[in-house]
């Protein structure tokens, strides 16, 4: 997405204000023309462009700048805010029963955004089910059901059904368990009567308490028109902006969206199940100036350290991790517990001061370098004994050996998870240091800012975020 760009030019911007405690109107002028040349080329309509900018110098030049904070802090400010303003606010979504109905055009994305919700809500506590009723598109019932299957949830359609009214009743009786039910329809290439007579009967008949509007973000500025038309068919409660990984435009999406006082519910990122974010502006903001979101790696971390826990079948906790000794099982769990928060990559994105910063700079490959190191990691733990893995320090050369024929891999790399775990080791150590080992997050990354900030360091050394 374009858009990412604007974080790293801007900072660039920014930086040049480190120091100055008055900005002239040059400073500002500068500023406000990387976040035009950003939000234009994202395909943001030019009038909202102006206004913004507009917004921004009027605010940045007049506005006095709270007592304590730097120019460059005041302008970063002042940039957020109206960042926020501009993308809108999300789109109120209770965890409670419910009845959700997707529409959209062909090939939006609303079957892979079907289970993507449904997978959200599982997440969140909730039983949710997938209804697929599209009868149109060859191969619609299994391509929903196999999602639905590596979302883990619900699943109803009916192939020998050619009724889509006729499968939506059918399918809200069959899933009377489910907490949510996630109402899948047909598109068309464009909105049309037909397409409009069907989901109108569908919505009829399924009464749902809440209609989504899946969005493909290619669609830039003229998400506009489809909120608007939709609007007036069915009308909406939210929309869900689909394939943000893919596109330039999705800057244009956003803010079309808004314009048409619609609220955004859901992103899509990215095709598996996973890849699918609650829409929270703040956090969305925070993340494309590089300040990082804290809020949605919170939540990750805490998803996966849950999942780690509730899949073991000993007694391993990652406070004790904190407390006393930091063994080499505690590092596999961190390991596998990062790998459940998903690609390394989105994951750095969500780190503040790591944010674009030092992710630009890597090779395009060195994640999957991380990833690859990561798997071989645990191929080497798998061949070392319950003992080894409580007193990494036994190991010596001979074990060293053993361990490496035993796992297929060579000598360095075992020397190398063992120099990994040491520094993980004295990072642990440092928390220790600070309190009284309990597992505060807020802590946890003003730390890693800290030491992200600094531009150094380089996952492609092999560091972990924690
Ligand atoms: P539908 O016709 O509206 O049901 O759209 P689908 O859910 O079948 O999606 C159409 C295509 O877009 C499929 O190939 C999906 O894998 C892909 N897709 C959906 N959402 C995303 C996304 O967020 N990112 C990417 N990269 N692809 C997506
Ligand atoms: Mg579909």
């Amino acid at each position: 997405m374009v858009l990412d760009d604007l974080g790293s030019s801007l900072r660039g911007t920014l930086d040049k204000l480190r120091g100055k405690s008055r900005i002239s109107e040059e400073d500002v002028e500068e500023v406000v023309k990387e976040i035009q040349r950003s939000l234009l080329q994202a395909d943001v309509d030019v009038s909202l462009v102006m206004d913004l900018s507009d917004g921004i110098k009027e605010r940045a030049l007049e506005e006095e700048p709270p007592a304590g904070t730097t120019a460059r802090e005041h302008v970063l400010r002042i940039v957020y805010e109206e960042m926020v303003d501009l993308v809108g606010e999300s789109t109120e979504l209770p965890l409670e029963e419910q009845t959700i109905l997707l529409a959209g055009l062909y090939g939006s994305g609303k079957t892979t955004t079907a289970a993507k919700m449904a997978w959200w809500f599982s997440k969140k506590g909730l039983r949710p089910a997938v209804i697929q009723t599209d009868t149109d598109r060859p191969g619609a019932y299994d391509q929903a059901k196999q999602m639905a299957e590596r979302a883990e949830v619900d699943f109803y359609g009916d192939p020998d059904e050619d009724d889509p009214v006729a499968i939506a009743e059918a399918g809200l009786d069959a899933t009377e368990d489910a907490d949510v039910r996630i109402v899948d329809t047909a598109g068309r290439d464009g909105l049309n009567e037909e397409l409009i007579d069907q989901i109108e009967e569908i919505e009829a008949a399924a009464d749902p308490d809440r209609n989504l509007l899946v969005i493909d973000a290619a669609m830039g500025q003229s998400a506009k028109d489809q909120a608007q038309e939709f609007e007036e068919s069915i009308g909406i409660d939210g929309v869900a902006i689909t394939k943000l990984d893919g596109t330039a435009k999705g800057g244009g999406a956003l803010a079309a969206v808004n314009e048409t006082g619609s609220s955004i519910a859901f992103l899509g990122t990215g095709e598996e199940v996973k890849d699918v974010e609650r829409f929270e502006p703040d956090g969305f903001i925070s993340r494309l100036l590089g300040m990082g979101d804290l809020k949605q790696l919170t939540e990750r971390v805490e998803r996966a350290m849950a999942e780690s826990r509730e899949e073991d079948d000993d007694d391993w906790d990652p406070e004790d991790m904190l407390q006393g000794q930091f063994t080499l099982r505690d590092m596999k769990k961190q390991m596998d517990a990062m790998n459940r928060m998903g690609p390394l990559d989105q994951v750095m994105d969500m780190i503040p001061g790591l944010g674009g910063g030092i992710k630009d700079q890597l090779p395009d490959d060195a994640m999957d370098v991380t990833q690859e190191r990561m798997r071989s990691f645990e191929v080497i733990m798998d061949s070392m004994t319950e003992d080894e893995l409580e007193n990494p320090r036994k190991i010596g050369q001979s074990r060293t050996e053993r361990i490496a024929r035993g796992s297929g891999q060579p000598e360095d790399r075992v020397r190398e998870l063992l120099q990994q775990h040491k520094m993980m080791e004295r990072t642990i150590k440092q928390f220790q240091g600070m309190g009284q080992g309990d597992m505060d997050m807020q802590r946890m990354m003003k730390q890693m800012q800290n030491q992200g900030g600094g531009g150094g360091g380089g996952m492609g050394g092999g560091d972990f975020p924690f």
